[in-house]
């Protein structure tokens, strides 16, 4: 990866869970690597340790901040408001950070000439009945978070046309591996709290497709370097789908409390939440020459033994 040898880097969101582990891989392969991160979601523990790297502790919504950092070759924009229940108790917040950051953060793309690497969602395609959904299917949120994204996603096209600046956006399905959040985390958080039992909001049939955060570090370096990844949107995931139920089902085996711990689901999704998410990955397959190697039975044993609350 000689290609960030010399570039200057500025990674949003950097000390957040999918920032911290693509600095960590940057900060072996820059010099002149900068964290922008207001810290609303992220920890400066994260990545204080990382070597020859700039923190700032910044907000994107503050276009003079954003102008005030020096020149730089390549912005990796990661940060976001990224809650949809949140989104939806807060949308002027959520837009605010989301589509009205994203704007700045192109602005300054463009100032510099910088290449752009923009951190999407499966939020944006919402309920569809195409299954694995490919990067074609049309635009349909189903929460303001997944709006939020769809207007980002516009601003890069819309930047790359007009400006011709050279973007490149990756909808990530769920991503998972050490210090993640969401679902995989929440029900180890719960079961900690209380082994008896694990409550599931919603039915547990709603879906999502596991992709594994080293996978996703390997394609977002292979979006920022590839030629062929100029002015395209992929989608990253595994190209599998596994229900919430499962998940759960899988968790306690692993922790030897099947039979034990009662799965409660509350049956009412929160407001926003799509049924299912399932990627089709052929395209970033066949453009960047990426796939997934790393399964969600293979690494499960290990996320839960990082949390200790087994061995
Ligand atoms: P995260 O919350 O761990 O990281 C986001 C970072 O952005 C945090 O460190 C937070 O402090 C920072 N941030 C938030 N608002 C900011 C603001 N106004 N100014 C500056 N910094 C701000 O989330 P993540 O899981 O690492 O997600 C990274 C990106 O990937 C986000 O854009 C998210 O929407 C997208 N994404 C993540 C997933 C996933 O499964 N984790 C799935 C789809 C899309």
């Amino acid at each position: 990866m000689d290609q960030f040898k010399g570039n200057s880097i500025l990674v949003t969101g950097g000390a957040g869970f999918i920032g911290s582990h693509l600095c960590k891989k940057l900060s072996s392969l820059s010099s002149n690597l900068t964290i922008y991160d207001n810290l609303s979601n992220g920890k400066v523990e994260n990545v204080k340790h990382l070597p020859k790297v700039n923190f700032v502790k910044a907000d994107i919504r503050n276009l003079k901040k954003l102008y005030s950092q020096e020149k730089t070759d390549l912005v990796y924009h990661l940060a976001a408001q990224v809650v949809v229940p949140y989104s939806m108790e807060n949308p002027i917040e959520d837009f605010e950070t989301n589509a009205g950051g994203t704007l700045n953060v192109l602005e300054k793309a463009r100032k510099d000439d910088a290449r752009v690497v923009f951190a999407s969602s499966a939020a944006v395609y919402g309920n569809t009945t195409q299954l694995p959904t490919p990067e074609t299917h049309g635009f349909n949120p189903a929460s303001c978070y997944g709006l939020s994204k769809v207007v980002g996603e516009q601003y890069c096209n819309m930047y790359s046309k007009q400006y011709g600046l050279e973007v490149t956006i990756v909808r990530f399905a769920n991503v998972y591996g050490p210090k993640c959040h969401g679902v995989i985390q929440d029900f180890l958080d719960k079961i900690s709290r209380n082994p008896e039992q694990l409550e599931i909001i919603g039915s547990g049939m709603q879906s999502r497709d596991f992709v594994h955060i080293h996978d996703v570090v390997d394609a977002l370096l292979l979006s920022a370097t590839s030629d062929v990844a100029i002015g395209e949107t992929f989608n990253i995931g595994f190209g599998k789908t596994t229900t919430i139920i499962d998940l759960a089902k899988t968790i306690l085996r692993i922790l030897g409390l099947s039979g034990k711990t009662v799965i409660k689901p509350t049956n009412t999704p929160w407001r926003g939440d799509i049924k299912t998410i399932w990627f089709d990955i052929s395209k970033v397959k066949e453009i960047l020459k990426w796939a997934p190697k790393i399964s969600l039975e293979d690494t499960m044993k290990e996320l839960i033994m990082e949390r200790k609350i087994i061995g």
